[in-house]
């Protein structure tokens, strides 16, 4: 019986998931996200004392993609669900692949058999289980499709047997180290804020399966611990949790751009002759703290304490910067004293010739 279902996998490897390696490379933007929040309709989810599962997910990812649209208006934000209705987990899945999604992000929340024991969020990427308690993170979140009424997009998978879960010993690698980096950019983001950080986990999540992009399944925290249920189900709880995905999320997107960005069309002027040297005013290095779609009045007042403000337009909105620097390292430490006001997201970009670009470019064209 086992044997059957690795050969069968092993068939589909070969024809669906090899020749997706070859295109392994996304795009050089993340201009998509799909949000997925766990459960929904019939499917409650893990239960609490107050609440449920399937609401807290929905709740927090309308905030973290809310958090998105808002700060980041060049990505694209795709809900599986936006209100309570029942979605198959193979229908969340394709609902990625087929709008060519960047990044996959399924939010869900944890729960014991015993009460009040575990607490703490952790983050899981597609992956063979190494222990029985990933395991059973697994097996709980894929019960999901015994409510389904039809499950061939699963191969006769069943959810509740331990040895079904072999097959996922083989589909680990595609976007792995993609999905790894942004599972720790999250854990790292729920640490900071003082979250009891259980770690990046891997396990086999038949949502995460069959998704051709990088893919996380965030488990936020423990639905049967009173005091982490009563953190969950707050305005307050809610507003940080989706903070935390949007800035690891904002991370991830803009380390995955400026790695990329050498490939792209470079912005420095052509014509430019090279025996002249470059000047501040051609390529200089500023750091971006603040997005708002409407101009503020009074930049000084607005951002009080920051140095040097300035503002440009970019993709319809209005961006803040602070300083203008010949150095990477001076806007750096300019980065700090920013981050230090409160603009934890503050980042150095550079211009080059009147256009935004990265450091990597900007430090290309000053060494011409
Ligand atoms: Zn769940």
């Amino acid at each position: 019986m086992i044997e059957r279902k690795i050969s069968r996998f092993g068939v589909f490897f070969l024809i669906f998931m090899l020749p997706l390696c070859v295109f392994a490379q996304k795009g050089e933007k993340i201009q998509t996200i799909v949000i997925d929040a766990g459960h929904g309709g019939k499917d409650t989810g893990a239960l609490g004392k107050v609440t449920n599962e399937k609401t807290l997910n929905l709740a927090v990812a309308l905030k973290f993609g809310a958090y998105i649209e808002e700060n980041l208006p060049d990505v694209k934000v795709i809900y599986t669900r936006k209100t309570d209705k029942f979605v198959e987990l193979s229908e969340r899945a394709a609902i990625a692949n087929r709008n060519n999604a960047d990044v996959f992000v399924s939010i869900h929340c944890n729960s014991t058999g015993t009460p009040n024991s575990a607490y703490g969020a952790e983050t899981f990427v597609m992956g063979e289980s190494k222990n029985e308690k990933n395991l059973e993170v697994a097996k709980k979140e894929n019960a999901a499709i015994l409510l389904e009424d039809n499950t061939d997009a699963y191969d006769n998978f069943d959810p509740n047997s331990t040895e079904a879960y072999i097959l996922f010993s083989l589909s680990q690698s595609l976007y792995q180290s993609q999905s790894l980096d942004l599972a720790g950019k999250v854990q790292k983001q729920f640490a900071s804020k003082g979250r009891h950080n259980r770690g990046v986990q891997q396990a086999g999540f038949l949502v995460l399966w069959k998704t051709s992009m990088p893919s996380i399944l965030v488990e936020l925290g423990f639905i049967n611990h009173a005091k982490e249920e009563q953190f969950l189900n707050s305005e307050k709880g809610q507003t940080q949790l989706a903070l935390a995905l949007y800035r690891a999320f904002e991370e991830y997107k803009r380390e995955f751009e400026a790695e990329n960005s050498t490939t792209s069309k470079p912005v420095i002027n052509e014509k430019k002759e090279k025996t002249e040297k470059n000047t501040v005013s051609d390529i200089y290095f500023t750091v971006q703290f603040a997005s708002r779609d409407k101009k503020v009045s009074s930049p000084d007042k607005t951002f009080s304490g920051v140095k040097e403000v300035d503002v440009y337009e970019y993709n319809g909105a209005f961006r803040y910067v602070s300083g203008k620097f010949t150095s990477k390292d001076a806007a750096m430490k300019r980065q700090s004293e920013v981050r230090a006001l409160g603009y934890k997201d503050a980042f150095v970009i550079a211009f080059i010739n009147g256009e935004r670009g990265t450091i990597k470019q900007a430090e290309e064209a000053l060494k011409k």
